[in-house]
């Protein structure tokens, strides 16, 4: 199913940024019903014990895995039994899901909020229609003409992101219209408080274009 696939994607990201490469090697050995010891994973990773220990603990950390631990009577030593925690991981998606909803969502909201200008080059900024006016239409950078950019593509292909991120947030008993209420307020606050600068990351300050 390519929402589990989209799940453990987003879950080997997190995992990544965690320890690396090592942390992903190690967490595709575990399993979230099956125990496995540090030592299989070491075997079946191609690790050495010491690095594998060192990204479970930091996976522990993180709460995604979970160990269980029993004396081995013959040796003395402690003998690890690891396994993933589930919620934990789906907990771990959903937050990764909602994160990237909201970037989405406060960029969709920009991009239908404003209108745009450009100039003919490609690495020259964007601009609010204020910044434009600001500069009699002139690019600050080249000095070329500007001109209307049509950013209805964009707005496709971001509404078609938001939609999807929205249903399948929705589908996790996510309440999204509260998050949407979160953005506006955070997108009042960044337009209330920044100055207009050139880039294409600029909100712009005026009330030009507001809904
Ligand atoms: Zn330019």
């Amino acid at each position: 199913m390519s929402t589990q696939d989209a799940n453990y994607n987003l879950l080997e990201s997190v995992v990544r940024e965690i320890g690396g490469d090592d942390a992903v090697k190690v967490a595709s050995l575990l399993d979230p019903t099956e125990e496995t010891t540090d030592e299989a994973i070491a075997a079946g990773a191609e690790m050495k014990l010491n690095a594998v220990r060192k990204v479970l603990y930091r996976l522990y950390d993180a709460r995604l895995a979970e160990f269980r631990r029993i004396r081995d009577k013959s040796t003395g030593w402690f003998i690890y039994f690891w396994r993933l925690k589930p919620n934990r991981v789906e907990e771990l998606v959903i937050n990764r899901k909602k994160t990237v909803y909201r970037k989405l969502k406060a960029r969709l909201d920009y991009e239908q909020k404003y209108h745009f200008f450009n100039c003919d080059q490609n690495y020259c900024p964007r601009y609010t229609f204020d910044e434009a006016m600001e500069n009699n239409f002139k690019c600050i950078e080249c000095n070329g003409e500007l001109r209307a950019f049509d950013n209805s593509d964009i707005i496709k292909n971001l509404s078609k992101k938001v939609k999807e991120l929205r249903k399948s947030l929705k589908e996790s008993g996510v309440n999204v219209d509260q998050i949407d209420t979160g953005i506006e307020e955070q997108t009042g606050q960044i337009i209330a408080t920044t100055k207009p600068t050139a880039t294409a990351d600029s909100t712009g300050n005026s009330s030009h274009g507001s809904k």
